[in-house]
This record gives C-alpha cells, sequence and structure tokens, in this order.
C-alpha cells in the first residue's frame, strides 16, 4: 500500500493557549529524568539494550531534534475486533475489564512487508485478546510523592491500554515508532496499546470547551484530551511534572476540583510521573502475559521497538524466564539471595533479563544468580 500520511490538520490550535507544529515537533529522546521534570518523563525502567527501530525513519530531524508527525507512514489496514470492554462501579471501585481489543479498527499487523511502515519498523506481531481486569479508586487520591511510570499506564476508552511515551530503549515512541490510523500497535504478547493519546478515541469537548475524559491512568484518575479550561490547547509546560492539574472537573456526575492527567500532541503525550499510587499487580495485568519465547531467542534486529514489557514487572509474579520451562518465583529468589525482591526486580530489569548485568548490579556472579533463578522455577 502507498505511503499513508496523517493528513488532517497541520497545526493544531484554538482561541487561546499553545499551538503545535505537528511537522515539528520536539523530539522526546533523551527527556528522561529521574525525578518528576516537566515536559520529561520519569519511566520507572528503560533497557539501553534492547531492540528499535530499524532505522529513524526521514521524518525525524536529528539536527533540529524535531519530527513530522505527518509524514510518518502509517500502518495500513481496517480490521475489526470483537471488543469487550466493560466499565463499572462497584462501591469505592471503578472496575475495568477488557480483552483488550479496541473498539475501533486496528491496521493490519504483522506490519504488512508491502507497506512504507515496514521499511522503517518490522512489527512482527499480531494483535491478541488479552484477559484484563482491574480494580481502580472510584474517589483517587494524591500520593505524598509521585512515582515513576511503569510501562502500562492506563487505559482509554477504546478499552485498549495506554503504554508511556518511550519505547524498549527508552525513546520517544510516538516520533519513532510506527502505528497504525490510531496510534496503536501490538507488543511481543499481542498487547494492542497506544504512546499517546489516539485519535479514534472521541473528546467530545464540554460545552465550557474542556476536553472530554478519554480514560483512566492505574492511579485512579481521569485523563483528558488536549484542551484545558476555557478551550485552552495545552502543551507539556502549560501542566505540572505529572502532566496534570487540578481545577474543576465534572466526576462521577458531580462538579469537584479534582487532579486529573491530559494528554498534549506533545513529549511526554501522557503522564510523565504518577500523583496517584498505583499497584504493580495492576501493571503486570495490563501488560500482558509474558511472551513464549527464550532468553537469547528471536530479538535483536526482529525485536520490535517498544514490544517489551517496560517497568511492567512480570506477570502473576513470576521472574524473566530462562530458556524454556516456568518463569522463576522472584519471592523466592530474592530469599534464596538474601535481598528485597524489588531489588531483584530492578536489577533484572524488564524482560528479556540480561544476567550478565543483573549479576553486576547486585553484586554476585551470573553462576549464582542462575543457579537461584533455576532452584526457583
Ligand atoms: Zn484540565
Ligand atoms: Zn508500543
Amino acid at each position: 500500500m502507498k505511503k499513508t500520511v496523517t493528513a488532517l490538520v497541520w497545526v493544531i490550535a484554538s482561541g487561546s493557549g499553545h499551538s503545535h507544529d505537528l511537522t515539528a515537533l520536539p523530539l522526546g529522546d533523551g527527556k528522561l529524568s529521574q525525578s518528576p521534570k516537566v515536559g520529561w518523563i520519569w519511566a520507572c525502567h528503560t533497557d539501553p539494550q534492547a531492540g528499535g527501530a530499524q532505522r529513524a525513519g526521514p521524518w525525524i530531524n536529528t539536527a533540529k531534534g524535531t519530527y513530522d508527525a505527518t509524514a510518518k507512514p502509517v500502518v495500513p489496514g481496517q480490521v475489526s475486533w470483537p471488543s469487550q470492554f466493560r466499565l463499572s462501579v462497584q462501591q469505592d471501585q471503578r472496575v475495568f475489564s477488557s480483552n483488550d481489543l479496541p473498539s475501533h479498527p486496528t491496521g493490519s499487523f504483522p506490519i504488512p512487508s508491502s507497506s512504507d511502515a515496514y521499511r522503517y519498523d518490522r512489527n512482527p506481531n499480531s494483535i491478541a485478546a488479552q484477559t484484563m481486569q482491574v480494580a481502580l479508586p472510584l474517589w483517587p487520591e494524591l500520593a505524598a510523592q509521585p512515582t515513576c511510570v511503569p510501562g502500562a499506564i492506563g487505559f482509554l476508552l477504546s478499552g485498549a491500554v495506554l503504554f508511556n511515551a518511550l519505547d524498549a530503549p527508552g525513546r520517544d515512541a510516538v516520533a519513532h515508532e510506527t502505528q497504525d490510523a490510531c496510534q496503536g500497535h501490538p507488543q511481543e504478547s499481542g498487547v494492542y496499546h497506544y504512546h499517546n493519546l489516539s485519535n479514534c478515541v472521541a473528546d467530545k469537548r464540554e460545552p465550557a470547551g474542556h476536553s472530554a475524559l478519554v480514560g483512566y491512568l492505574l492511579d485512579g484518575f481521569g485523563i483528558y484530551g488536549p484542551y484545558g479550561e476555557k478551550g485552552q490547547a495545552l502543551a507539556s509546560k502549560d501542566l505540572d511534572e505529572c502532566h496534570g492539574h487540578t481545577h474543576t472537573i465534572s466526576w462521577e456526575g458531580k462538579q469537584v476540583t479534582m487532579y486529573h492527567y491530559h494528554a498534549t500532541p506533545d513529549f511526554p503525550y501522557t503522564a510523565g510521573c504518577l500523583r496517584g499510587s498505583y499497584k504493580q499487580s495492576d501493571v503486570t495485568t495490563i501488560s500482558g502475559p509474558r511472551p513464549q519465547r527464550g532468553m537469547g531467542g528471536p530479538g535483536g534486529r526482529n525485536q520490535p521497538p517498544g514490544m517489551q514489557q517496560q517497568g511492567g514487572g512480570t506477570p502473576q509474579g513470576g521472574g524473566p524466564g530462562g530458556p524454556g520451562g516456568a518463569p522463576p518465583d522472584l519471592n523466592r529468589v530474592a530469599a534464596a539471595l538474601g535481598i528485597g525482591v524489588q531489588k531483584l526486580r530492578d536489577a533484572m530489569g524488564p524482560p528479556p533479563p540480561d544476567l550478565q548485568a543483573a549479576a553486576t548490579k547486585l553484586g554476585i556472579s551470573v553462576d549464582a544468580l542462575q543457579s537461584a533463578l533455576n532452584a526457583a522455577r
């Protein structure tokens, strides 16, 4: 299929506020912080060794540090899915259950080899139904301190998952990866996800101009489209370090003054950190199951960018698997090594694990780590 260009508007602007030149959006590469910072992202994990896009596309202007979102190839296709998505209120919780198949059509995945997108991003993954259920606080509260963003950070009202702005090596995923016309694509275990606000999720603006709710993040706070109070077009610099602000919004049918996030057209697009607390198990749930492959398996070149679970920890309390076999129980591994499980997880990083690096971080031998892993399988 011939190259499809994201047409529509070249400049998003409204009566007031910031305008974004979509042909020269700032590239987010390198805007990784270790603490909350406006316009940057504080990610829990990145893996510089992970696979990236095969090559930088011509829409990226490295010298200027910008990219042309209107010139990026779009993954072609128009595939419909049996979306099963439900939001329900159960006492003081909002229960999200979804098969992650979006309510809008997707592109064809794996990316067709005949497409222009394939020249830059050979995402070999297919979209697969998931089983997701998470319960979020109906009335979320700010935590004492913000926290870093995991890989999977929430979901949009299409029923599909929202990941943070980064690909696996920690670059600007929206700039580098190719997505379909709804800004989504699947990762290794088939989880269809976005790295920014999908334009297939309606932003029905409220009468006063503020964007509509477009999803929820894992701390329970809502995320809204790119327009703030009185319809002001927002940029990241208009928001706090975590990409949100507080003012009166309608929430559960009431007018309340409450924190909320906004999506913007500029990096980091959605949350740069999380202001409420979240459960690691929810991250695991919406990150999808660990891909069925052994260490040292298909990785390297064909490893699609951004396809690894970032910061998502590992499913079902398991850990990075070895070649074949069940994943080890990280709690047992940590106990055997006499360290905390979080320290172990941090050292192991996102899958696939680099045992040499992990052992170095932990100050133990690779053999010791390997045998502890094997014993806990
Ligand atoms: Zn707002
Ligand atoms: Zn991705």
